[in-house]
């Protein structure tokens, strides 16, 4: 029998939890909040996509920093036996476009419920409202932890057998997201991998986006440059906002880029291929269809034809052309222009949105010094780690999650074991 401390009860934390609660162990869950799952709540806008119901391959590839440490995690626990964990303990699932896999009442509070009430059948013990400041160890092993109230500020020292730190990254601190996991790794030697957020909006010079405010764009092609170099394209739907641009596909490139540019990122230009399945040639005898149609028409009012209507102010400003013109007026050069910002209006991209607005945080505690197989800090016996507190990081579509439950599970029944 051993006794075991969860600092976090997110999906992480839980997970580890259910897992460790073996062999007669007693196991503390430590939450600041006044809830467990806080930020599940609003996985999902709400409906919580749990994981995943791709195969193993596309598991991996979904993964964008640090896929070969999840290799172990992702083999003892992966999205299939996930969903079988939910299903046979209660939970209809069902799974949407993409893979996406949600509870069957698209209520992220049922999932939490679930948990709980596992929690509570296993015995786990839930300390709410207590922050953990600092860890106690001795020769290179773990012996316990001082904790905090949070109301009354009261320190208390709690001894234990194993700790496992499931705090989570730094984003959405209105969820109670902070930086206590990396400092109290950090107290035992651990390197931190600066964190930057992750999936995320990007702000956008100017105020042509604030005038689009609103505007979706589907099926369009959104690529990020330095200089003539393309550094990487996703298709889909983008959409504009006050600050700039947003949308699963821009959310998709914060990811792509290099944390090396992202840091300095003067020099980037995000553009937008409107008509990302018309090659260039094709695209332009569709201009002139289209100004032989009406030729006497404005620029602007054909354009419309072509783009939707908020779009179209911005895009002549960008080709440099007059949109008051009547297309008979468009020589072979103007419509090259109107071609050329067609498959490429170009904004300057100024910087990343904050944490306060980034689904996850990329960085965290660098996974050499963690073993794999059982989530155990390579520096401090009996210090186990799990959840996106960790240098690992994934695309949207529940993979983020299924990193929590996997790590979560693989640190649960490491510490667990007698
Ligand atoms: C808006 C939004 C939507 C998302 N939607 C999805 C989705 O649908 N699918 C998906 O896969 N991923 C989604 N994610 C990402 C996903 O929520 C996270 O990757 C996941 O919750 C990480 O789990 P975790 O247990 O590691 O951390 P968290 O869920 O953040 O839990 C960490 C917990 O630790 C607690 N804590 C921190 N420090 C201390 C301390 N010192 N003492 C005590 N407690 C402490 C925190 O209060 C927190 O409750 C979304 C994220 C956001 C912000």
């Amino acid at each position: 029998m051993k006794k075991i401390i969860i600092v976090g009860g997110g999906a992480a934390g839980m997970m580890a939890a259910l897992t460790a609660a073996v062999n007669d162990n007693e196991i503390i869950i430590i939450e600041k909040n006044e809830k467990l799952g806080k930020k599940l709540f609003i996985t999902g806008k709400g409906r919580c996509n749990v994981t995943n119901s791709c195969d193993l391959d596309q598991l991996f590839s979904n993964i964008m920093t640090n896929p070969k440490f999840m290799y172990s995690a992702f083999k003892s626990f992966d999205n299939r036996k996930l969903m079988d964990f939910f299903e046979e303990g209660g939970l209809r699932l069902k799974t949407e476009r993409g893979g996406r896999v949600f509870p069957a009442s698209d209520r992220s509070s049922d999932v939490i419920k679930n948990l709980e009430s596992r929690l509570k059948a296993a015995g786990v013990r839930i300390m709410l409202n207590t922050r953990v400041r600092s860890l106690i160890t001795e020769d290179g092993c773990f012996k316990g932890v001082v904790c905090q109230g949070t109301a009354d500020k009261k320190m208390k020292e709690l001894c234990a057998d194993a700790l496992i730190i499931a705090t989570g990254g730094i984003s959405y601190p209105s969820c109670g997201a902070c930086p206590d996991g990396y400092e109290l790794a950090g107290s035992i030697g651990h390197k931190i991998v600066s964190p930057l957020q992750g999936l995320v909006p990007f702000n956008i010079k100017g105020n042509e986006c604030r005038e689009m405010m609103g505007l979706t764009l589907k099926n369009v092609s959104v690529y990020v440059k330095k200089g003539d170099k393309k550094l990487c394209e996703e298709f889909g739907e983008m959409l504009f906002t006050h600050f700039g641009i947003s949308g699963p596909v821009v959310l998709t490139l914060s990811m792509k880029l290099d944390r090396e540019l992202l840091n300095d990122n003067m020099g980037l230009t995000a553009g937008i291929d409107l008509k990302p399945a018309l090659d260039e040639e094709t695209l332009d005898k569709r201009l002139i269809r289209e100004f032989e149609k009406s030729p006497n028409r404005q620029l602007s009012n054909v354009c419309e034809s072509l783009m939707p209507k908020a779009l179209v102010p911005v895009c002549l400003s960008h080709a440099g052309l007059d949109g008051e013109q009547p297309v008979n007026g468009i020589d072979k050069k103007k419509r090259r222009k109107l071609l050329r910002t067609i498959k490429g209006l170009e904004f300057e991209l100024v910087s990343l949105r904050g944490f306060s607005e980034a689904i996850i945080t990329r960085g965290g505690i660098n996974v050499k010094e963690i073993n794999p197989k059982t989530m155990e800090s390579r520096l401090c016996k009996n210090i186990y780690f799990a959840g996106e507190v960790m240098d690992v990081d994934a695309l949207t579509g529940g993979f983020n999650l299924q990193i929590a439950w996997s790590s979560g599970m693989v640190a649960g029944k490491a510490a667990g074991e007698v």
